[in-house]
């Protein structure tokens, strides 16, 4: 092509190369946008305090920040850890359909099998499919985004798109791959202040758990119990005349008969059974899914293996020690959104039965029997 004049070639280029700065310069709002859309998210991810708030940030993001159409969350966890946390927040992992766990660290390296960075392109319904499982409808274009903590994968963030041109193989990824390290981070920490809390959740003494502890598994195992319509079972155990043992001996020998009093218990336990130590030198357990006489046994073989038990003191000398025994168990009624019981009643009346136990003559096992829904008892 031959333009007719100079002028009229230079005004034609002026026009081109003031396009090309209209489109960079839109490019550049448009970037800038986004960063301010992916900043704003990710202060959101920094700030939450709870691992499930942050699971349900990550799940959830604000459909006016990302046109995302779906997004499911795996995450490594080969000791059920994570679940465990989530459980004992009280959330139904089912609920939460795009909330995976890998239980092997190399379904996470196949996913990013070359690099560890952001993996973008068509969705292929045999290598994606597992990922997007959850999705009601299968997405067309999609983003891998890699957790990466110390070198390791420890989860995969998938981004879908319906848009098949959304999420395109070759594009710049800066702006997913500071999401990813910021998830990635935010994840470990949730996760180690989850660890933190729990240890605030165990006596130091005992090795067992702590009363706090079992005030939150009371309240869980209780709509459980409900929830299945099994029967659940509430021990309270307290050492009889301990006053005696620390006045006798030294608090050094009562120290030690606590932790072989939680440990004698702890044997006549399932592995499931809540054991806390409630106070000083009282115990409470949790026996699920056990009928009044069966936990009742349960509480006679307690007493009995610690009768039987030699302590020693200090000095080598034996001694013998005995405990006092009160529980109750509730039956709920198999109605669903029928009334629950209140954790402290259930306790109130173990530690009726505890008293009756001592009144008695101590060494002793006393039952509070059922509590069922609409009876007296149930006040
Ligand atoms: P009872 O049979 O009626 O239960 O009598 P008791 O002496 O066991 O009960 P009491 O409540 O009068 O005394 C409990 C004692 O337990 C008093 C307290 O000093 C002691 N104690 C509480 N915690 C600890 C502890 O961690 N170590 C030691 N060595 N003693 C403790
Ligand atoms: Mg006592
Ligand atoms: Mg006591």
């Amino acid at each position: 092509m031959t333009s007719p004049t100079l002028s009229k070639d230079i005004h034609q280029e002026n026009r081109l190369l003031r396009r090309r700065l209209e489109d960079y310069l839109a490019q550049a709002y448009k970037n800038e946008a986004k960063l301010r859309r992916f900043q704003s998210h990710e202060l959101r991810l920094i700030g939450l305090n709870s691992f499930f708030e942050l699971i349900q940030e990550i799940l959830y993001p604000d459909p006016s920040i990302f046109n995302w159409d779906v997004v499911t969350l795996l995450l490594f966890d080969p000791e059920y850890e994570l679940r465990r946390i989530l459980e004992e927040e009280g959330v139904e992992i089912r609920d939460h359909a795009g909330l995976m766990f890998a239980a092997d660290s190399d379904d996470l390296d196949a996913l990013f099998p070359s690099s560890l960075f952001p993996t973008l392109g068509a969705y292929k319904p045999k290598q994606h499919a597992p990922l997007f499982a959850a999705t009601r409808r299968s997405p067309n274009s999609i983003a891998l985004l890699p957790l990466v903590r110390h070198g390791r994968v420890i989860g995969s963030l998938n981004i879908g798109s319906y848009n098949v041109e959304r999420f395109v193989k070759g594009v710049r990824t800066d702006f997913m791959e500071h999401l990813a390290a910021v998830v990635a981070i935010c994840i470990e920490n949730a996760s180690n202040l989850e660890r933190l809390k729990r240890q605030g959740l165990t006596d130091t003494l005992t090795a067992i758990n702590n009363r706090r502890f079992f005030d939150q598994r009371l309240k869980e195992e209780l709509e459980r119990s409900s929830r299945e319509g099994m029967p659940l079972t509430c021990l309270l155990l307290d050492v009889d005349h301990f006053k005696k043992v620390n006045d006798s001996y030294g608090h050094q020998t009562g120290d030690h008969v606590l932790r072989e009093v939680a440990a004698l218990i702890r044997a006549q336990l399932r592995g499931s059974d809540v054991l806390s130590r409630y106070g000083g030198e009282e115990f409470a357990a949790l026996l699920s899914r056990s009928a009044a006489h069966e936990a009742a046994e349960v509480a006679e073989r307690i007493r009995q293996s610690i009768a039987e038990h030699q302590f020693l003191n200090t000095d080598g000398e034996v001694f013998q020690v005995t405990i006092s025994i009160g529980l109750a168990t509730y039956h709920p009624e198999k109605i669903p959104g029928a009334a629950k019981l209140p954790g402290d009643v259930l306790v109130g009346h173990a530690d009726r039965a505890l008293y009756e136990a001592k009144s008695n003559g101590r060494n002793k096992v006393v039952s509070a029997g059922a509590i069922e829904p609409g009876k007296e008892s149930w006040f």
